[in-house]
């Protein structure tokens, strides 16, 4: 049964309720080994993506997504690895948008180019860039919206609709909006991919991926899943999938808390400029306003300061955690130049307008007036 509600649907949908037991949550099946052919004709192996357990999960995120198939891996790049061994061949040409996520630029900097794949970077802003980059040869088109770490947001109808009229898949990297922020497949997307990492697991402890689709690519995806191995175990299952039964209360919360830090921020003397897609001022904010039910939980400034200044900062704060990764339910902070951004020059950082003191900050679910309390005597102490 398919549920209406994006919160009943990050409690009810998928869950998997053994019938000779009754318990309310899916079981972790440990086995490697089950009964064959099952009461389907089925064979079921945890490396098929099929056992119980690793389906219940798949089946939640795929009904938040709104796509006709859904897997979990065991990582965000298990997943993109997945999609780009299923759909790409030496000779293909691929498009990315610039800004994708360091891992995933690594990732087409090494392995797909080792293995043939041509693609060309476009800068993002205009969907006609990415209409002007297709060749015939092109085969896919990815992107991500909003971006790490300035929150740069694009046009997702154009995009899908620029990949339909072409015959090239569009992808998405939906990690940072979360689907109860934003679905792609309903402006057309053909797959969505997420770091179930960040936000959808959202405890910051275990490492998952997934992908969303549309009908007739589940097979292809599947396949290459199957030979690659990036499945998730079932312990991993069990926790994402509990985790996913709060999605929509912890987005709705970290939605509410980043748009308070960011317009306390905005008018703060200590901070040059605030990229946060929910400010009136950020250039991707109707786009994002036309496209996304809140605006997220990530959000970045630039300190009025010296770099030193900026690690002050850093130190001066008791609540907030300077730490990589995000999504989680505490709010953790890093500086782009030293993670994300830290094998880029310092000229093209400068270019990308990734200074030495901007900040990026994952905001969590505290109280509000604990946050802004912690940032505002952290800010006092920069000079
Ligand atoms: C973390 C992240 C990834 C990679 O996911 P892993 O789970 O670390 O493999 C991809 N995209 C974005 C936007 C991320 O934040």
């Amino acid at each position: 049964m398919e549920f209406s509600g994006l919160d009943t649907k990050c409690v009810h949908s998928g869950n998997y309720v053994d019938p000779d037991v009754g318990g309310v949550n899916t079981p972790i099946y440990w086995s490697t080994s089950f009964i064959f052919p099952n009461q389907k004709g089925e064979l079921q192996y945890p490396r098929y993506f099929n056992i119980p357990t690793q389906r219940a999960v798949a089946d939640k995120i795929r009904a938040l997504e709104g796509g006709d198939w859904g897997l979990v891996f065991s990582s965000g790049l298990a997943a993109v690895n997945a999609v780009f061994a299923a759909v790409l061949r030496s000779g293909d040409h691929a498009v990315f948008q610039s800004g994708l996520y360091g891992g995933t630029q690594h990732l087409v900097q090494t392995i797909l180019t080792r293995f043939g794949v041509a693609h060309d970077i476009v800068d993002g802003g205009v969907a006609a860039d990415f209409q002007a980059a297709i060749k015939p040869n092109t085969r896919l088109i990815f992107v991500e919206s909003p971006t790490n770490p300035l929150l740069n947001v694009i046009d997702l109808a154009e995009i899908a609709g620029i990949g339909r009229k072409a015959g090239v898949l569009t992808v998405i990297d939906n990690t940072f909006a979360t689907p109860i922020n934003q679905n792609p497949i309903v402006f057309g997307f053909d797959i969505v991919m997420h770091s179930g990492t960040k936000y959808l697991n959202g405890h910051s402890d275990i490492c998952c991926g997934a992908l969303v689709g549309r009908g007739d690519l589940f097979q292809r995806i599947l396949a290459a899943a199957q030979d690659l191995g990036g499945n998730l175990d079932p312990t991993a299952c069990y926790l994402l999938e509990r985790g996913l039964k709060t999605l929509g209360l912890r987005v709705a919360r970290q939605n509410q808390n980043a748009q308070a830090i960011a317009e306390y921020l905005a008018g703060n003397p200590a901070v040059n400029r605030v990229y946060y897609p929910g400010l009136p001022n950020h250039p991707g904010h109707k786009i994002a306003a036309k496209q996304m039910r809140g605006f997220g939980g990530m959000l970045s400034f630039e300190l009025d300061c010296d770099s030193e200044g900026a690690r002050r900062f850093a130190g001066n704060l008791n609540l907030i955690k300077t730490a990589v990764s995000l999504g989680g339910v505490e709010s953790l902070l890093c500086f782009p130049c030293e993670t994300s951004h830290s094998k880029v020059s310092a000229e093209q950082r400068r270019k990308q307008g990734i200074s030495d003191t901007l900040v990026r900050l994952s905001v969590g679910i505290e109280n509000i007036e604990d946050l802004i309390a912690d940032i505002d005597n952290a800010l006092s102490k920069i000079r």
